[in-house]
């Protein structure tokens, strides 16, 4: 096609020949690494298509049901797909797990008995899990139940402190709890063989103790997962990476049969487990939304690295930087002003396709000790897998973007984010030429 024909498109929707040109040479120069991860789609798109096939999922298994659920094949099979994919002995994968911070909760508190201490070598968990764990006082944590936690943070240069966490293992400790992402921390999100180097450590010395991964926004990136690498039960979100946008709840839990089981007993009641819990009529979406997975994931990877790359160029702190090896979908720019950060936002929600006519404003949220502004138009409510930036509005004026359900929408996104920082003389214009 003429370039001049797509340059019209893009202008059609308020991207000005500057801006055009400036991402057209981003992109030029990011042909290698996309077609990277081009094979990883690749690849990770065959492994769902194989576990599909090994578990003959059919028609029948998008059946509506409803009630007690009792032998809902779709239901099952599922489970045994994700199973297979993600290499563990059995999987929880229900519309009942309300989102990540709910699965990750069952997973905890069904595998931890009063007396058990919980162990986190990675530092400070996701905000929400404060208060599971009750770090953060709250009504029903694990606190409250007897069971203690301790903390090993990384080392200033984002390894392990190996030391610190063989003294922090002891006979209390049942479970390890390992965060892939970075979330919105700055520290590096781990990569599967990091957290596999972690994992072989931790059973050296303690080799019965449960290691779960908390694998949101992780979901494949790579070509392997955590299970691979000798966890025994990762736990997500159907909201994020494996719901592939279309899931619109969920959440999962795959690993060892025990830890599983004992989950499912907790989701639903001791004596059920996984034999009650209808799908209602959601399942085919979390096939669907499974199937295509690894290409949306793809395109929110590339996503990633075009924005750090676009406002690395434009001398903005990036992370990752523009070249760094990806283990996870988030991007955080620095836009060192309250203008950079609304006017990054105002073009994220103006590319949506839900929602474009909305301005995003910043607003006091339950939690935090700063306005936040947060931008999103998406299909399904909170989905973040679907492109959305939010930030809190306090020094320094750091964006956290992720998302994005195909690359060309991700592309419009940050072109749409540079143009509002173009409009209001926020970027230094002798830079993009
Ligand atoms: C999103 C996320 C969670 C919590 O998931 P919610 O669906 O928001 O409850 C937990 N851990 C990490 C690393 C996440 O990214």
């Amino acid at each position: 096609m003429n370039e001049q024909i797509l340059e019209k498109q893009y202008e059609s929707l308020g991207i000005s020949k500057e801006v055009y040109a400036f991402g057209k040479k981003i992109e030029d120069s990011l042909k290698e690494r996309f077609a990277a991860i081009d094979a990883t789609v690749e690849y990770n798109q065959m492994k769902v298509i194989r576990a599909m096939q090994k578990n003959k999922v059919s028609a029948e298994c998008f059946n509506i049901s409803t009630g007690y659920g009792y032998s809902d094949l779709g239901r099952d099979t599922l489970e045994q797909v994700y199973a297979d994919c993600f290499h563990g002995e059995d999987a929880l994968v229900r519309p009942q797990i309300t989102c990540g911070t709910h699965a990750l909760a069952l997973a905890l508190m069904s595998n931890l008995r009063p007396g058990d201490e919980l162990l986190s070598p990675v530092g400070k968990p996701y905000d929400t899990l404060e208060e599971v764990i009750g770090i953060r006082p709250s009504k029903g944590s694990l606190a409250e139940y007897g069971v203690t936690y301790k903390q090993v943070d990384l080392l200033a240069d984002g390894g392990f402190d190996y030391e610190g966490i063989r003294a922090a293992l002891n006979e209390k400790t049942k479970l390890v709890t390992i965060q892939r992402s970075k979330g919105y921390q700055t520290r590096p999100t781990l990569s599967v063989t990091r957290i596999g180097e972690l994992i072989s450590f931790i059973k050296g010395i303690k080799p019965d103790v449960i290691c779960m991964v908390d694998n949101c926004y992780g979901e494949f990136v790579e070509e392997k997962e955590p299970l691979e690498a000798g966890a025994d039960m990762i736990v997500g979100s159907l909201i994020k990476n494996p719901g592939g946008g279309l899931a619109p709840i969920g959440g999962y839990i795959v690993g060892k049969k025990e830890c599983v089981e004992n989950a499912a007993y907790r989701l639903t009641s001791p004596g059920l487990g996984k034999e009650v819990g209808a799908s209602l009529g959601v399942i085919q979406s979390f096939y669907q939304g499974f199937f295509q997975a690894p290409t949306v994931v793809g395109g929110a990877l590339k996503g990633a690295i075009f924005a750090a790359n676009i406002y690395e160029r434009l001398g903005f702190p990036v992370i990752p930087n523009g070249t760094e090896s990806r283990h996870d979908i988030i991007q955080a720019v620095t836009l060192n002003s309250p203008e950079g950060l609304i006017a990054f936002c105002e073009g994220i929600q103006a590319a949506a396709p839900v929602d474009s006519y909305v301005t995003p404003e910043p607003w006091d949220m339950p939690g935090y000790d700063s306005k936040v502004i947060m931008a999103a138009g998406a299909f399904v409510q909170g989905s973040s897998i679907e492109l959305s930036a939010d930030g809190p509005l306090k020094p320094p004026y750091a964006v956290y973007f992720q998302g994005g359900l195909t690359w060309y929408h991700a592309k419009l996104g940050i072109l749409m984010s540079l143009q509002k920082l173009y409009e209001q003389n926020l970027v230094n214009k002798d830079l993009l030429c």
